[in-house]
């Protein structure tokens, strides 16, 4: 069977799925392989559960006179491919954006500028890798006018591989910071990684959005003949930062007007220009953007604000990173509102031979700021003591849930941020 072939199938199915666990009825099942797991072995379960086709990679689950197996050589190649072909049957804009940090939230802000003139589709949560994307794609209806596609990097290539196969007509990087150090080969990888998105851009006359205000971004835009920029005056769409404290505040054009945003950190900033600078750039009404993204709330523990007695807590537990930390602990560093302030700081992972120097860094930049108690938990982030001897160190949870409801404390503003790993959601229960 040739893709075409599979591509009707698909056509005729009720979408794709590739976990048992979420079919529905119609759907073609892709059997993908995992560290854990043959999924393979799930075929027979999946066309039990309603499954219109199989597609599997291994002939010892091929079931040769059952029209519903389909035997390719590799089922994720064959996901890609499909996803794809889909993707050159769609005559529409298609907007990628990689970056290392603030992927997910600006793609939500941009979705809900342009759903407010066109029928867009987006990547759903945070779908992003070499199968995400895929899916991303053949989620796209026939009625989408334009889509918007988040990738993300593990390692260098990782962008290339998915520019090729949702080949992007336009597209953006929110920031280069340092994020999987380990598998990018330190900060040049990294570079070098999410400017693949770029290079493809060039390659295929595609359109690039670029934040002038970030030195490096900006550094690129002198790769390209029309760069659209943001967000200063005289680029193409001028919004203002007014304060972040703890919400952002903005204005576009010099105007009078201050917008406030429910989006907390001053990092969010660049978001917020972003997605309103192409909602610009296609032409929706900025009145109808800037209503778009002050009704945008962000989801579960991205930077989200808990209020606890008398404190206020912002807990960004959702993930970390050296630059999202350090964004995040100079933001908080700036804020006011209350009469004491508290860091608590976890560990980030993923960061390989980094990891002592980018956790002592964090201590240097906490002890820049005026912070009644600072306190780290984890074990990498010990090496953070080094530069500030004072805080104070919790190398397990238990212990320091325990200092934590000791403490009782009270007119404190709290910032809570560590990797996904460190759960340190579980924190605010104790304050
Ligand atoms: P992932 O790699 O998990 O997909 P992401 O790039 O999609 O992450 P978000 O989920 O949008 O990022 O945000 C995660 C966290 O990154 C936020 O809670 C915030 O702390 C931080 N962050 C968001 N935007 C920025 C930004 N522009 N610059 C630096 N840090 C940011
Ligand atoms: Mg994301």
């Amino acid at each position: 069977m040739n893709i075409s072939i599979l591509y009707k199938l698909f056509k005729n199915s009720t979408g794709v799925s590739t976990d048992t666990r979420k079919i529905e009825k119609g759907n073609v099942f892709f059997a993908l392989k995992g560290p854990n797991f043959n999924a393979n072995e799930f075929a027979p379960k999946a066309l039990e559960m309603g499954a219109s086709l199989v597609v599997i990679d291994d002939p010892a689950y091929f079931i040769e006179d059952d029209e519903r197996y389909f035997l390719a050589k590799d089922a994720l190649k064959m996901l890609q491919d499909l996803a794809n072909y889909h993707r050159k049957q769609l005559s529409i804009p298609i907007i990628g954006l990689t970056g290392s940090n603030g992927k997910t939230t600006s793609k939500e802000l941009l979705h809900a500028v342009l759903q407010k003139k066109y029928k867009t589709a987006a990547t759903i949560g945070n779908l992003n890798n070499h199968i995400g994307v895929p899916l991303t794609l053949l989620s796209i209806g026939e009625d989408a006018e334009m889509a918007i596609v988040e990738m993300g990097a593990n390692k260098q290539g990782d962008i290339q591989e998915l520019c090729e196969i949702a080949e992007p007509t336009h597209g953006f990087i929110t920031n280069i910071g340092k994020a999987h150090l380990e598998g990018m080969g330190g900060p040049e990888g990294v570079l070098k990684t999410k400017t693949e998105l770029f290079q493809h851009l060039r390659e295929h006359k595609g359109q690039v959005f670029i934040n002038s205000q970030d030195p490096i971004l900006s550094n690129l835009a002198k790769r390209f003949e029309h760069p659209i920029l943001y967000p200063a005056k005289g680029d193409f769409c001028e919004v203002n930062f007014i304060e972040a404290n703890p919400f952002v505040k903005f204005s576009v054009d010099g105007g009078e007007e201050v917008f406030l945003s429910s989006l907390i950190g001053a990092y969010n900033f660049g978001n917020i220009a972003t997605a309103l600078t192409i909602g610009k750039f296609f032409e929706v009404p900025m009145e109808e953007a800037i209503e778009a993204v002050i009704s945008y709330k962000p989801s579960n523990m991205r930077s989200q604000l808990i209020e606890k007695r008398s404190n206020l807590i912002i807990l960004d537990a959702y993930n970390a990173n050296p630059s999202s930390m350090e964004v995040a602990i100079r933001t908080f560093g700036n804020m006011t509102g209350k009469k004491h302030k508290m860091i608590i700081l976890g560990d980030m992972f993923e960061l390989g031979d980094h990891a002592e120097s980018e956790h002592a860094k964090l201590g240097e930049i906490v002890s820049e700021y005026d912070i009644d108690k600072v306190c780290f938990t984890g074990k990498l982030i010990v090496s953070a003591l080094s530069k500030a001897p004072k805080a104070l160190y919790f190398p397990d949870p238990f212990s320091f849930r325990n200092w934590l409801q000791d403490s009782q404390l009270e007119d404190y503003l709290i910032l809570i941020k560590g990797s996904r790993g460190m759960k340190l959601e579980g924190l605010v229960d104790f304050i």
